[in-house]
């Protein structure tokens, strides 16, 4: 598998950081992958920032990428709305600047005045107030939307709530089925090869999770390497191709597979 290896999206939370920290390999992972001619492209369920943000928090721990090998899910977010709803459709926003900058590029306007669709992502401000907006809109008729579905997201000190246990607050209150874009969903793995311009068959998804990263590079058509680290719930029925301790272990694996000179 790792020969006919030709391309790499790479999941960033617990994969190459946790916290502030690099993970083992994190450094050398992109002048390892130029240098075997491997494309790739950083793909994160994280809505709190901007692939330029993320450009910084990497570049702050050695880490050199240029921001469009970063897709995080408000892109893929907005590259779905953009397929269903006009230009200038009001959309509420639960959620942090880089879901608002997402929706805002893209063309929506984002404010509470009558709007079509309610879009949830990582909130970490979020107030009972902006919960029950959220609600009354999706009553007045709002589709719901989330950039992803996440239960908890990975800090140092263990686990936070992700953008999945604030959804379930809306969910249960309203009864509404959301339409989820970000893993385990295909959607954003399909944005990011679809940048670097590869197909799922010559592509690989590395991630810490079973039930987003690894069930998503399947339902993209892809391999799947899993790095252990981050203790995940088991999901019955979802194996990786391949399992890793870390992405100096996947190096090392890839420096001895001798890519097929082609794709160099
Ligand atoms: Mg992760």
């Amino acid at each position: 598998m790792l020969r006919g290896l030709r391309a790499l999206l790479i999941d960033m939370d617990g994969v190459v950081y946790r916290g502030d920290e690099p993970l083992p390999g994190a450094q050398d992972l992109v002048p390892t992958l130029q240098r075997l001619g491997i494309r790739f492209c950083f793909v994160t369920n994280n809505a709190t920032l901007t692939p330029q943000q993320f450009q910084a928090k990497l570049a702050n721990m050695a880490i050199k990428v240029d921001a469009d090998r970063i897709v995080t899910s408000p892109e893929a977010t907005a590259h779905y709305l953009q397929g269903i709803a006009e230009p200038g459709t009001p959309v509420l926003v639960v959620g942090e600047h880089g879901l608002v900058h997402a929706l805002e590029e893209a063309g929506f306007v984002v404010s509470r005045n009558q709007p079509a669709f309610v879009v949830v992502g990582l909130d970490r401000q979020l107030t009972y107030e902006r919960l029950a907006a959220a609600c009354l809109a999706i009553q007045d008729g709002a589709q719901l939307v989330a950039t992803n579905a996440d239960p908890a997201i990975p800090v140092p000190q263990g686990m936070f709530p992700g953008a999945g246990a604030l959804l379930a607050a809306i969910v249960t209150a309203t009864g509404a089925t959301p339409t989820i874009i970000g893993k385990p969903a295909p959607t954003l793995l399909q944005v990011a090869l679809e940048r670097i311009g590869s197909r799922p068959e010559e592509a690989a998804m590395v991630g810490d999770q079973l039930g987003t990263d690894i069930a998503a590079g399947r339902a993209a058509g892809m391999s799947t390497i899993l790095v252990e680290g981050t203790p995940g719930r088991p999901v019955p029925g979802v194996e990786p191709d391949l399992q890793v301790r870390n992405l100096a272990h996947l190096l090392e694996l890839l420096l001895a597979a001798e890519i097929e000179p082609s794709s160099r």
